[in-house]
């Protein structure tokens, strides 16, 4: 049985090393929201809301996600007891109507506090539920945001070639694409995985974006990632059709249901899942399922997440059919300081080691430096 008695969540802003460029702009500290539940028997998880700033990825916020956090989603788990983890989401899908970003946050907490009363790891407790083995390591790629020019580009996935990483995912926007990939691609050779990610700014209306989005179609790419907007499964079906590269669905896919028509239209051929933006982890494992029995293969996108989140999407890419390199980039990419004690890494073939050797998400929190970069914070308990 699962009875969380006290939940404390803050905000804290954590600087990146260098600022992030995507075709919705530039993200030079990063805004994260931790969350801290307090199991009845004393054990203890902390987890990490995927939100940004900005509803420019996803319609869910930092600031929208503290509220429904403190007046709708935690309440929840404070006023019930839940024999399962998964049964937290079926509460939610009943009561809470969208709002995904802030109820992953609770649900995949419950998920490590599972994972620590059962004193398995969490990579495995979501496995047995997937009806899995989780695999020892996963393969890492790179999302490398946009740069000022083509070789600023080329510079920037040779390096990562040279660091390890199995896969480069180049954030593309219209204007700001053949070229620069052309040239990547000359660069990096034809054997190189390369992928591109649009974040939905391609419109069919536009012959420049159609004869653009043609033009990628050459380039031998992995997969294009979310070209148009993100609500149009229809339009990436249309697409889908016409093209020999694989399309990926990100910000479209926001739930199972989601995923379904996505394969049932044809909308991709690849999936960007992220547990955060599908409401948490029993959403994530229907859609690998799912994904799985079509022979649709997966990978596990990142959002900027601390070394906490990252412990969650680790554990997630461990399931079988994330086939694909995942956005699992280690500590050092991003932050001058991780707020896990020991920051992720990945070694010179681009894996990263799956924590299978202690119960729970694997990694230690170091709450000093949580303390001293936190700017808001809330406490709620047990009435
Ligand atoms: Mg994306």
């Amino acid at each position: 049985m699962i009875r969380i008695e006290k939940a404390e969540l803050r905000e804290i802003r954590l600087p990146l090393i260098e600022p992030f460029e995507t075709s919705a702009g530039v993200t030079t500290e990063k805004r994260v929201l931790l969350l801290e539940m307090t199991h009845a028997d004393g054990s203890v998880a902390w987890s990490e809301c995927a939100a940004e700033a900005l509803p420019t990825y996803s319609p869910d916020t930092v600031d929208t996600c503290w509220f429904a956090l403190v007046e709708w989603v935690i309440p929840v788990v404070l006023r019930h007891e839940f024999e399962w983890a998964s049964d937290v989401d079926v509460y939610f899908e009943r009561r809470i109507r969208g709002h995904r970003m802030a109820r992953a946050t609770v649900e995949m907490g419950t998920w490590s506090i599972a994972a620590l009363r059962l004193e398995v790891p969490l990579a495995t407790l979501l496995a047995r539920h997937a009806g899995a083995s989780p695999r020892a390591t996963v393969a890492t790629g790179i999302a490398i945001g946009m740069q000022a020019d083509p070789a600023a580009l080329s510079a920037r996935v040779a390096e990562a070639a040279r660091e390890g990483y199995c896969r480069a995912r180049i954030k593309i926007g219209p204007g700001r694409d053949v070229a620069f990939v052309s040239a990547v691609r000359d660069a990096a050779g034809q054997e190189f995985a390369l992928a591109v990610d649009a974040n939905c700014s391609y419109s069919l209306d536009d012959p420049s974006h159609l004869a653009a989005l043609r033009e990628l179609d050459t380039l031998g790419l992995a997969m294009i990632e979310q070209p148009l907007a993100h609500g149009d499964l229809v339009r990436h079906a249309e697409l889908q059709r016409d093209m020999k590269t694989r399309i990926c669905l990100d910000e479209s896919l926001d739930s199972d249901t989601s995923a379904e028509a996505m394969l049932a239209i044809g909308s991709a051929r690849m999936a960007n899942l992220k547990p955060g933006r599908v409401g948490g982890f029993s959403e994530a494992i229907a859609i690998h399922n799912r994904c799985a029995a079509a022979a649709v293969p997966l990978f596990c996108g990142g959002m900027l997440e601390t070394g906490i989140g990252r412990a969650y999407n680790v554990a997630l890419a461990s399931l079988p059919y994330f086939t694909e390199p995942g956005d699992l980039s280690p500590s050092s990419r991003y932050w001058v300081r991780d707020v896990v004690t020991s920051p992720w890494t990945m070694d010179a073939e681009g894996a990263v080691k799956v924590p299978l050797d202690k119960p729970g998400i694997g990694v230690d929190v170091d709450v000093g430096l949580i303390d001293d970069l936190t700017v808001r914070r809330v406490s709620l308990s047990r009435s």
